[in-house]
């Protein structure tokens, strides 16, 4: 087992409860990919093992000055859609799907996808983001891009009802391989939403999950507008009909979930534990969607709330930060209050409950003994956080992707002084650049799905 050590390095501590703290000059020792102790810099950790007695740790990284952080998870995203990052501008919601995306996704190509999720699992390591939740078309190509560089994510490979069973069967056979494929990919199952796939098929979903120990990745309630759609066509809330579909009964991660009612509340605080939610405000927002994420409500319900970005095709960067800051930001106008959603609380969406969005709540999110060593290493000498009165309200408020500085997944250091370890940007960017024109051609026609909720 090798010994390792991140040296001298101040270290956030987000409780389940209560305020988050930073305890500083700490040292992180690592067993392979395990968090083992953290203790005071040059203090032998407790009760070391046999072989660790043996061997002095070896160092990793010197933190001296350094912030460590659990690192970010993206609690929902498409990420190849990176590859129409800016193309699709100042729409509504409707003419997004109809005249941009879903027009656009007609050229997805295995490679492009590759590519597209190359490009992604670089931006997001830079920003310190360790972990994605990802729901998209040819997942096996972003499984091989996450391990090349050295990423983790929980890949659900999308499907539409209209696409035929024959489709929705690849979808979950994939899934099935991506859920042996690495010990950094995990997979879950991927409806599009509740209005795009049909009710047999969503109970056929939750069958397998059941069977199999799937949890189901789908969006649901992402507007008032679509809740009430749903009440006018099947007399249910899309929340009434994953009930009824047995898809809360296997367990899901229910993206956006604006329009979900004070009336669905109680429905899903019977499946609280096996369900979570995943909020995107700056999608909210760009879309004129309406209100966002009703947190409050679902917190009162036990409903952890990870925090995501959603794809890049609107969201226009997969930055985490940017995220965790709209979240408290719209949290605190949309109750009209500015003592909601205080730092400690925004912090452990963005750190535990989003450990929970990505269907790993117990290895991830916190860095103490015993969980995965995803850490983010943050400099915050810049002008933009100083002088630092309080480091939990730089990481919310001031702090910039720019300001990781390390990034461990698994023990292993993936970025180190701001440049990917296994990644060559260059190549990376490059090749995106050169297949950015296919993605968004619009002279081939038709789409992949017509958005009509
Ligand atoms: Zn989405």
């Amino acid at each position: 087992m090798a010994q390792s050590l991140i040296r001298n390095v101040d270290v956030l501590i987000v409780p389940e409860v209560g305020e988050c703290r930073v305890d500083a000059a700490q040292d992180i020792h690592l067993a392979d990919a395990v968090i083992t102790a953290i203790v005071p810099t040059g203090t032998p950790p407790p009760a070391p093992t046999a072989e660790s007695k043996a061997t002095e740790p070896v160092e990793l990284v010197d933190g001296t000055g350094l912030l460590a952080v659990p690192g970010l998870i993206n609690a929902h995203t498409h990420s190849p859609m990176v590859m129409m990052r800016g193309a699709a501008e100042d729409l509504s919601i409707d003419d997004w799907f109809n005249q941009r995306i879903w027009p656009m996704e007609v050229n997805l190509t295995p490679e492009r996808v590759r590519v597209g999720a190359r490009l992604a699992c670089a931006e997001m390591l830079l920003a310190g983001v360790t972990t994605f939740v990802d729901h998209y078309f040819h997942a096996d190509q972003i499984a091989q891009a996450a391990i090349e560089s050295g990423i983790r994510a929980d890949l659900a490979p999308t499907y539409f009802s209209s696409a035929g069973p024959e489709a929705i069967d690849a979808a979950i056979a994939t899934a099935r391989d991506l859920a042996t494929l690495h010990p950094r990919i995990s997979a879950s199952l991927g409806p599009h939403a509740t209005y795009t796939v049909s009710d047999d098929d969503l109970r056929r979903t939750a069958d397998i999950a059941r069977a199999e120990g799937f949890r189901i990745h789908l969006h649901a309630a992402e507007t008032e507008a679509q809740t009430q759609a749903s009440v006018d066509k099947h007399g249910a809330t899309p929340i009434e009909i994953l009930d009824r579909t047995g898809v809360l009964d296997a367990g899901a991660l229910i993206a956006h979930g604006c329009g979900i009612r004070d009336a669905d509340l109680p429905i899903l605080a019977r499946h609280a534990a096996r369900t979570t939610v995943a909020t995107c405000p700056k999608v909210y927002l760009k879309l004129a969607m309406g209100n966002g994420t009703p947190i409050k409500q679902l917190q009162s319900v036990g409903v952890p709330i990870g925090i995501g970005t959603d794809g890049a095709a609107v969201h226009n960067t997969l930055d985490v930060w940017e995220s965790l800051r709209l979240v408290a930001l719209t949290q605190k106008h949309q109750q009209n209050n500015a003592e909601w959603l205080p730092l400690s609380d925004a912090l452990r969406l963005a750190t535990r409950h989003s450990a929970a969005a990505a269907n790993h709540p117990t290895t991830l999110g916190a860095l103490e003994p015993g969980r995965q060593a995803d850490i983010t290493l943050l400099d915050l000498s810049a002008p933009h956080n100083q002088p630092l009165h309080d480091p939990r309200a730089a990481l919310v408020y001031s702090v910039r992707a720019s300001d990781v500085h390390t990034v461990l997944v698994a023990g292993e250091v993936v970025v180190r002084n701001r440049q990917l370890t296994k990644l060559d940007l260059a190549e990376v960017l490059a090749e995106a650049r050169s297949l950015a024109h296919t993605l968004v051609d619009l002279t081939q026609g038709g789409a992949v799905q017509h958005y009509a909720p």
